[in-house]
């Protein structure tokens, strides 16, 4: 017989230290719920209960669950080769195809490939390399990483520094130097602390196109150009972290395109496999990888064991090709429209709602006490909406970062105009029940 889910609770306090979590929490509740199957934009738990799934678990199951095609992709290329050594002059099919598409879709020069494990690994991949690129330009002093507050870009030791939100610094106490912080949507602040710094300790400044686990938070449509012209203007790389934006997110390829802005770096993770395999990297433009071929005098001294793993490649592939078959990026813009609607409502209709934004599938709702004074309340109710939402099936977050009082959804690209009215109309019932009380 298998295990009774007190069993599997038991051992769960016992031996899984949970990733992001209360360990209190876990100890006194147990595991809230053990998940055992995913079905399109739906998870189900080891009772039988089903939830949308409106995060796309963190925010990367772009193609949704239970996709077959992946895992024959995976079966397929683990039966014939599951790894091989990428290190030196040693190469894979799966690779180097993955690594010429993504040259292919991105915007502008973006042309060169590093692969990681996920999205920490690629962000401290790229602050390695951009350090590495200015060491052999001779300008050495060039290793400052500017970021935004509000920022997250993992926990790896460098992009734990990088990250603006700051439970995540604070957890450990000694970060990584030379990373500083903008505010995140002021670009006369970036000139401010470019000027502050000096502009000959820069490096590099990184920015997420739409700010994810901060807060869904939307630059104006200006900053990024304006960004890009102050990175030129100082000499200093633009690093684009599109790793949740990234594979048709807010509707486009990328979330930059918004902006029409190149960036000199692309770091990417999530939706390149939509969570069916781990893999990351960063992508380079022609001009940044010809230099560094060029100026290069010995070994590239970075690489993981896994970088450029062939399964979780061939996963990558069996994966974009979903994406452009069944048009999701399309998909995703035309849904975005229709969750951009239901927010709104939501903002009109409901006193607790003090303001919404969405840009494709990525959104939030923000709560206020009195929509008039903008007052909050004295204590989040983000967290209590989330477990509300979680009773009746639907998946979300909380942000209370910052004191944020907000909630945020990002389903799968997969979502239809009816699965978007459920999570409006299963939100909407929630409020009216929190505005009763
Ligand atoms: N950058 C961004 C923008 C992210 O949202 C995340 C993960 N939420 C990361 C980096 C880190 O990625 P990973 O968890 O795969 O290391």
């Amino acid at each position: 017989m298998g295990k009774g889910i007190d069993e599997w609770i038991d051992l769960d306090k016992r031996h899984f230290i949970h990733p992001t979590s209360s360990l209190k929490q876990q100890q006194t509740e147990g595991a809230a719920h053990i998940f055992t199957k995913g079905k399109d934009i739906y998870l189900y738990d080891i009772n039988g209960k089903k939830f949308i799934d409106a995060m796309s678990s963190l925010w990367n199951v772009n193609i949704g669950h239970g996709r077959e095609e992946l895992a024959k992709a995976a079966f397929e290329q683990m039966s014939k080769l599951a790894f091989s050594s990428c290190f030196s002059t040693f190469s894979n099919e799966p690779a180097i195809e993955l690594a010429e598409k993504l040259a292919s879709i991105t915007q502008g020069d973006l042309n060169a490939v590093f692969f990681t494990s996920g999205g920490s690994e690629a962000n401290d991949t790229a602050y390695k390399l951009v350090r590495h690129y200015w060491i052999l330009k001779g300008e050495k002093a060039r290793k400052k990483i500017i970021s935004r507050t509000k920022s997250y870009h993992g926990v790896a030791l460098g992009a734990t520094s990088a990250t603006g939100l700051k439970p995540f610094r604070d957890f450990t106490n000694s970060l990584a130097p030379d990373f500083c912080y903008t505010d995140h949507l002021s670009a006369k602040s970036l000139r401010d602390v470019i000027e502050k710094e000096g502009p000959e300790t820069v490096a590099a400044f990184i920015a997420e196109p739409v700010q994810g686990a901060g807060g869904v938070h939307i630059a104006s449509p200006n900053y990024f150009a304006e960004v890009r012209k102050i990175c030129d203007e100082y000499r200093i790389l633009f690093i684009a972290d599109e790793v949740i934006t990234g594979f048709g997110r807010t509707g486009t390829y990328f979330g930059m395109e918004h902006y029409g802005i190149v960036p000199d770096i692309v770091c990417f993770a999530k939706g390149v496999t939509s969570g069916y395999a781990q893999l990351g990297g960063v992508i380079l433009s022609k001009s940044l990888h010809e230099q560094l071929i060029e100026l290069s005098t010995d070994t590239l001294f970075h690489g993981y064991t896994y970088s450029g793993h062939p399964a979780a490649c061939a996963v990558a592939l069996k994966n974009i090709e979903i994406i452009e078959r069944e048009n999701l990026i399309d998909n995703a813009e035309k849904m975005g429209k229709e969750l951009l609607k239901g927010l709104k409502q939501l903002e009109l209709t409901r006193g607790i709602v003090g303001a919404t934004r969405s840009l494709g599938l990525m959104g939030a709702i923000e709560f206020v006490k009195h929509k008039e004074s903008n007052e909050q309340f004295e204590k989040p109710i983000a967290p209590l909406i989330v477990k509300e939402a979680l009773a009746k099936g639907l998946i979300c977050r909380a942000v209370v970062f910052d004191s944020q009082d907000t909630i945020v959804l990002a389903p799968p690209l997969t979502i239809n105009e009816n699965e978007i009215e459920k999570i409006i109309e299963i939100i909407d019932d929630i409020l009216i029940t929190f505005e009763k009380k």
